[in-house]
């Protein structure tokens, strides 16, 4: 089943890609695996993915020791700021910095490792009560300021859209997202490290594809709906 959603999602991603004129060799898939186990992460590792995002840093660290270190860890969740330690030596990237805070803490643990962790900038573009991110005027400001900090490189911006039915309902999400980015881009000297837009999940990623995403996170669409804990 598995590797039947992964061939599935990979059509779609070229037929996203095809329509909006891109290549699909500038996206990656990442495969949401948070409460699913082991033995189907490698089902998906063993199919070629290569990068997984957990929201969880228990979780992520458990999984990170029992599995091969030929994957590529993605934290995508809420992150506190004393469970930076643990994760900054095993993920490849940091998608939730949604603090000053924040930022200051993983500078702070990497620095001790030596090494420049890579990071995005969560945006809560819908401006959802719910949901955590700068606001994009906010965000702006954080890039200044956190893109000094030596030990952390923003390689871009990240959102989770409203849940709707429809995709076509959360577009004008990824295109806000989308020129925030452009924004940013244009802002920055060092605009080389700028390559990264993670936005759309299983209900919306073709959309966010043609809206610009370098980075989609799919879940369900991969390992089946997760039950709730
Ligand atoms: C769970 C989660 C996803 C994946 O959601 P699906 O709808 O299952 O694809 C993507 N991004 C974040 C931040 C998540 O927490």
């Amino acid at each position: 089943m598995i590797s039947e959603n992964i061939k599935e999602i990979r059509q779609e991603i070229e037929a996203a890609c095809s329509r909006a004129g891109r290549s699909k060799e500038d996206i990656t898939l990442i495969a949401v695996s948070k409460t699913k186990p082991v033995s189907m992460i490698l089902e998906a590792h063993n199919e070629g993915i290569a990068d997984f995002g957990e929201n969880k840093v228990q979780e992520l660290v458990d999984k990170y020791h029992e599995l091969p270190k030929t994957i590529r860890w993605h934290m995508i969740g809420h992150l506190q700021r004393n469970k930076v330690k643990s994760i900054v030596d095993k993920v490849v990237m940091i998608h939730s910095v949604d603090s000053i805070r924040l930022a200051e803490q993983i500078d702070l643990e990497a620095g001790k490792i030596n090494r420049v962790m890579d990071v995005l900038l969560e945006v809560n573009i819908s401006g959802e009560e719910s949901k955590y991110g700068f606001t994009a005027d906010e965000a702006l400001e954080a890039f200044e300021e956190i893109g000094r900090m030596p030990w952390i490189c923003v390689k871009g911006l990240m959102t989770v859209a409203p849940f709707v039915e429809n995709p076509e309902e959360v577009r004008i999400y990824f295109k806000k997202l989308h020129q925030l980015y452009i924004d940013m881009k244009c802002k920055n000297i060092d605009n080389v490290s700028m390559n990264a837009l993670s936005m759309g999940m299983t209900g919306d990623y073709t959309v966010a594809i043609e809206e610009g995403a370098t980075m989609i996170r799919v879940g369900s669409g991969i390992f089946g709906i997760r039950e709730r804990k």
